[in-house]
């Protein structure tokens, strides 16, 4: 039987095996056949011409709401959410400091700062994010709206998954619980926590719970940003962990920055990293946005899931960011000392597959039954990727060619 493939890639390198070219066949926005020569006609033809051809990019953790409002505030947010001593002893001050460009969240401008980075990630071949959106009294769902917005203008193009993200705490702020179910209700598709900025023990534990409950009313998963200051004694990232345990909930939680875990006596972070497993949740670290960071090596070591995320882009958090994973890659490799060939390989699937299996995207490996989310690089290895982290020569989302040309200009790089 001729094949007949909607779009075909030749001389396409693939990770790991260095010394052949291969030919990939896409026909209904899957990879058909992978092989060294394919037989059968394709309506359309990209020669790789030996270059690597891999799985698309995945981006785990965005604040996709406050991209580029760094030009609305003063540096004073960023100064403390750091520290002047870079402890992240002030992470709270910074986090409040922050709170005021929300009095004039509004729709209608968000949604213009999400399209220019949604189009950048598409131009930089992630082609799925998951990106929060703040929900509070300030915030309201003016962010959930722009990103449910854009998920649907970008659809096909660049996969977003909305989190509903309680920023300002569920327990110090009334209403955002109630907030957070409206924000569910009109089309989002994550419950999004922050439990470690409460004020007392108590309250980050009903945090947690309510989050819980939350997510399973309407049956999505978690994304919580735990211990993000440099306080040794936090500990919700344990008790994320225990409670999607308790709730058999293996598999839909996600911890976000967990940076405390720097500080945690070995034995204690020996416990959560037990119980990280156990709950089949992985840990989203983004090194490049704050002086401290989850201990990544130790987690690797342990076999936990372990991803990377862009975090913020030109916001009070973090002034720089493009939505380009290759370069929130290289940054990592450098920051957590990640810098040999074997180590560059494992840093390559913390933005594809081990990215996607934290955010729930199944089947998206690089074979042949699987949804054709792929990058076309013009160099030959993970290497040379790193180096340049050039924008990919051709991405290609759910089978079909991204026009570059039209992101990069919405992108306005
Ligand atoms: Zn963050």
């Amino acid at each position: 039987m001729q094949n007949k493939f909607e779009l075909l890639i030749k001389n396409s390198q693939l990770r790991g095996q260095p010394d052949k070219l291969y030919e990939i066949g896409i026909a209904g926005g899957k990879i058909a056949a992978i092989d060294e020569k394919l037989q059968g006609e394709a309506d359309q033809v990209i020669d790789a011409g030996g270059s690597l051809v891999t799985e698309s990019y995945v981006n785990t953790h965005l604040h996709l709401c406050k991209v580029y409002t760094l030009m609305m505030m003063d540096d004073e947010a960023m100064k403390s959410y750091q520290g002047s001593d870079k402890t992240m002893g002030k992470a709270m001050t910074g986090i409040e400091l922050a709170m005021q460009v929300k009095e004039k969240y509004d729709e209608t401008w968000i949604i213009e700062n999400v399209r220019k980075a949604v189009a950048l990630a598409a131009y930089y071949g992630n082609t799925h994010i998951r990106a929060l959106a703040d929900v509070d009294s300030k915030a309201r769902l003016e962010g959930v709206k722009a990103l449910i917005k854009a998920r649907e203008e970008f659809k096909g193009i660049v996969d977003i998954q909305v989190v509903a993200f309680a920023q300002d705490g569920i327990v110090r702020e009334p209403g955002a619980a109630d907030l957070v179910r409206e924000a569910m209700k009109i089309g989002a598709d994550v419950v999004g926590g922050i439990p470690w900025i409460e004020y007392t023990e108590k309250d980050i534990a009903e945090h947690v719970k309510v989050i819980f409950d939350i997510a399973e009313e309407f049956d999505a998963d978690v994304s919580m940003l735990v211990d993000d200051a440099g306080d040794p004694g936090l500990r919700s990232t344990e008790l994320m962990a225990v409670e999607t345990i308790k709730r058999k909930r293996f598999g839909r939680s996600l911890a976000h920055h967990a940076r405390a875990m720097a500080l945690y006596p070995k034995p204690y972070f020996q416990k959560v990293s037990a119980l990280l497993k156990k709950a089949e949740m992985g840990v989203v670290s983004d090194p490049q946005t704050g002086p401290l960071h989850a201990r990544v090596h130790e987690l690797l070591e342990e076999g936990n899931l372990v991803c990377l995320g862009q975090d913020d882009i030109s916001d009070a958090y973090y002034a720089y960011g493009r939505n380009n994973m290759l370069e929130v890659a290289f940054l990592a490799s450098h920051l957590l000392w990640m810098t040999t060939r074997p180590e560059m390989e494992v840093l390559y699937d913390m933005i594809t597959t081990k990215a996607a299996e934290c955010i729930g995207i199944k089947d998206f490996k690089l074979a042949v039954g699987n949804p054709a989310h792929l990058v076309v690089l013009d160099v030959p290895n993970t290497l040379e990727a790193f180096r340049y982290h050039d924008a990919p020569v051709h991405v290609i989302s759910h089978g079909k060619l991204v026009d570059s040309a039209k992101m990069k200009e919405l992108g306005r790089v």
